[in-house]
This record gives structure tokens, C-alpha cells and sequence, in this order.
């Protein structure tokens, strides 16, 4: 097994990488991709927990646009989380990584409840452990999931995949001339009101020095890379 630059790891992924190339959805092919990723790493000796996004089945703003309440919408939001969950465990599954998935909104015919102590035991196991339900709360975010669950965790970083490589100063797929950063500040990422993660994920980061890597899940073995100490991505840093 390889030197390991980051040894715990929380993966967030966006709902949307489950999506199929055009529209919303879950395509299970994706979900396939994405459970080769990780068990790359898994094999290379990394532990791993994953918060997955609802955004490719709903979020709560398109309730929200049409009057709904945000609490409803917002728990809605949560429910598509479970479905993406469980689809990621059953393509890991396949592939011969075990897993757990466990929710912040019980549902015990469907999940483990979350349990801190738990989930950190699985993670000692070898297990993937996945987090559905993001926090459990409306009014918040699968990012500032991912952020609380990397802190309970005791994670060495919080991984966030996007389709982009690093933060840019700009959407770079609008400006060609957009600058991406190698590090950020995470006051400066703060501040620039970066679309990166939501400033309560960045600021619950910030509170507990949980480094925060940007990266392209999908390009050259960026994962591997990264947790072998790479220069990939972008890294959010004090
Ligand atoms: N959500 C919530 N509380 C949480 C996490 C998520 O209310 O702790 C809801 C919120 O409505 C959000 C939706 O679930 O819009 C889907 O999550 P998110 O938008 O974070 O998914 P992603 O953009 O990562 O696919």
C-alpha cells in the first residue's frame, strides 16, 4: 500500500453526478463510475465516508419558487439524498466494497440511523460508510453536511468533487479567462462569495481547521492523486 498524504477522507458529491448526461435522474452508470473512484482509494488503504447531494432529484429552492413551504421543500431535499445513498452502496456493493449507509432522518427499514460512534467504528472497519439525509435539518445544505460529518469524523480533509478541477475566481465554463487558485483562504473564499460550498460549510471548516480540497473527480485518477499528496485541485486552507 502507498504512503498516504490523507488518510481519512469525507467525499462530498453533488447530487448532480448521478444525474444523467442530459436532465435530472439518477443514471446507476454513474453511480458505477463514481464506485470505481472509490474504491481506487479504498484499495490504496484510504478510509472513506461520502455525503451525497439530493440537487438531481430536487432541492429545496424549486419549492420554494412556487410557494411552498421551505421546511417541506427542505425535507424533501433530504429524502432525495437517501435515494442517491442507496443507490452509490448498492454500485459499491457490486464491485466488492462494503458499506453502510446511515441517515440523519430515521427510516431503520432502509438504513442505520446515524450514530456518531457507530458510523466512526465502520469507518475503523474498512467500511464505507455514506451519510444520507444530509444534516437532518431543513434550512441547511448537504455541504454543511459534509463539513459537520468530516469534523465528527475526525477526517484529515474534506474532498468536495465537482465537474470543475479547483475554484476559480469565475465560473470558468462562462470565462475563458478565469484564474484558478492552487489554495485559497477560506476567509478570502468567504468573501469572494465563491459558488464553491456555502458559507456555512466553509465557515464550519474554518471554525475547525478542516482542510477542504476542490477537486475533478472524474479526471486523471484526481482522487488517488490527491490522497498520495499530489497537486491536484484546489486546497481551502487557513
Ligand atoms: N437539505 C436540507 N438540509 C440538509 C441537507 C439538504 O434541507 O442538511 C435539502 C435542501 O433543500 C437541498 C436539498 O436537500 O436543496 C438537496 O441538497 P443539496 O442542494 O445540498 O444537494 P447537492 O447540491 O449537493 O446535489
Amino acid at each position: 500500500m502507498s504512503e498516504l498524504k490523507f488518510k481519512r477522507v469525507l467525499l462530498k458529491l453533488s447530487g448532480e453526478a448521478l444525474a444523467p448526461q442530459e436532465g435530472s435522474g439518477i443514471d446507476p452508470h454513474a453511480a458505477n463510475e463514481i464506485a470505481l473512484h472509490v474504491k481506487s482509494v479504498v484499495e490504496m488503504g484510504a478510509d472513506l465516508a461520502i455525503v451525497i447531494g439530493g440537487g438531481n432529484l430536487w432541492r429545496g429552492k424549486i419549492g420554494i419558487e412556487v410557494g411552498m413551504d421551505q421546511a417541506t421543500a427542505d425535507y424533501m431535499g433530504m429524502l432525495a439524498t437517501v435515494m442517491n445513498s442507496l443507490v452509490l452502496m448498492d454500485a459499491l456493493e457490486h464491485i466488492g466494497v462494503t458499506t453502510r449507509v446511515q441517515t440523519a432522518i430515521q427510516m431503520q427499514s432502509v438504513a442505520e440511523p446515524y450514530i456518531r460512534r457507530r458510523a466512526l467504528r465502520h469507518i475503523e472497519k474498512g467500511r464505507v460508510v455514506i451519510f444520507a439525509g444530509g444534516t437532518g435539518n431543513p434550512y441547511f445544505t448537504t455541504d454543511t453536511a459534509a463539513a459537520l460529518r468530516a469534523v465528527e469524523m475526525h477526517a484529515d480533509i474534506l474532498i468536495k468533487a465537482t465537474k470543475v478541477d479547483g475554484i476559480y475566481d469565475s465560473d470558468p465554463r462562462k470565462n475563458p479567462a478565469a484564474k484558478k487558485f492552487d489554495t485559497i483562504r477560506y476567509i478570502d473564499a468567504l468573501s469572494m462569495q465563491l459558488e464553491v460550498m456555502d458559507s456555512t460549510a466553509i465557515s464550519l471548516c474554518m471554525d475547525n481547521k478542516m482542510p477542504v480540497l476542490v477537486l475533478n473527480l472524474w479526471e486523471n485518477e484526481s482522487l488517488k492523486k490527491a490522497l498520495s499528496g499530489e497537486k491536484v485541485g484546489t486546497l481551502v486552507i487557513p
